[in-house]
């Protein structure tokens, strides 16, 4: 086995508002491994996007423990968590979220240059991932004369552009037709495997969890059910 990317340990999340609380994440074990696809999936309010911004070093768990590639990483301060935010986990959201004044290429780029690529190794690594989601000929453009798809496609090269080790997509196709919505996460599948990320993507869409390695179900933040069947063909597929 190798080993995991991420491991999620007995997190629980509180909300408190006023007199009134919330028990977002309760109890919360999960392990990705390399390469693995994982859909993290429940109705609106059960706690995937708790799970996966703590999973993204965005928040932090009340209890439990976040171990990244070994090292556990649940009480570090915000500048090393914003450092690996910023080398090693690509986030990709619903809205897209490109920089609307700077031109696809350049949303692209910017992650890169965040992290000090040197420019000549950046502009070849730009344009390799434009070329991989299909999109050398919009380099140039705004993200506001794209598509719906073609911007998440643009979320998806800024994010796998850094060769992150794990890949956090909140809900990545919701904006997305169906038809666009199934190109999107096969897109993100096959660049991302080529490089071995593993992926944490909640969704609600049917289709879009036939196409993930592993489905786990949450409900008021338990989890409720993981997807055995989906487990064993990818372990078939595997062997
Ligand atoms: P999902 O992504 O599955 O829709 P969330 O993780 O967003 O679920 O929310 C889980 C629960 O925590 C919900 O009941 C939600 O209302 C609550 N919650 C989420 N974020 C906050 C917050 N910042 N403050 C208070 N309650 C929150
Ligand atoms: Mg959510």
């Amino acid at each position: 086995m190798t080993a995991p990317v991420i491991e999620l340990r007995g997190l629980s999340k509180t909300y408190r508002l006023g007199q009134h609380v919330v028990p977002a994440l309760q109890h919360v074990d999960l392990v990705v491994r390399p390469g693995e696809m994982l859909a993290l999936t429940g109705p609106s309010g059960s706690g995937k996007s708790t799970l996966l911004n703590i999973a993204g070093l965005i928040d932090k768990p009340d209890a439990g423990e976040v171990v990244l590639r070994g090292r556990c990483v649940t009480h570090i301060g915000e500048t090393a968590a914003a450092l690996l935010r910023r080398d090693a986990i690509g986030f990709v959201f619903q809205s897209f979220n490109l920089v609307p004044v700077m031109t696809v290429a350049d949303n692209v780029d910017y992650p890169l240059f965040l992290s000090g690529v040197p420019a000549a190794e950046r502009r070849e690594r730009v344009a390799a991932m434009l070329d991989a989601v299909g999109l050398a000929d919009h380099a140039r453009h705004r993200p506001d004369a794209l598509s719906g798809g073609q911007r998440q496609r643009v979320a998806i090269a800024r994010a796998l552009v850094k060769r992150p080790t794990l890949v956090i997509a909140d809900e990545p196709t919701a904006s997305l037709d169906s038809h666009t919505a199934e190109q999107v996460l096969d897109l993100m599948r096959e660049v991302g495997h080529a490089q071995g990320a593993a992926f944490l993507v909640a969704t609600h869409d049917a289709r879009l969890l036939r196409r993930c390695d592993r489905v786990v179900r949450l409900l008021d933040g338990r989890i409720t059910h993981v997807d055995t069947e989906e487990e064993e063909r990818h372990e078939r597929a595997l062997a």
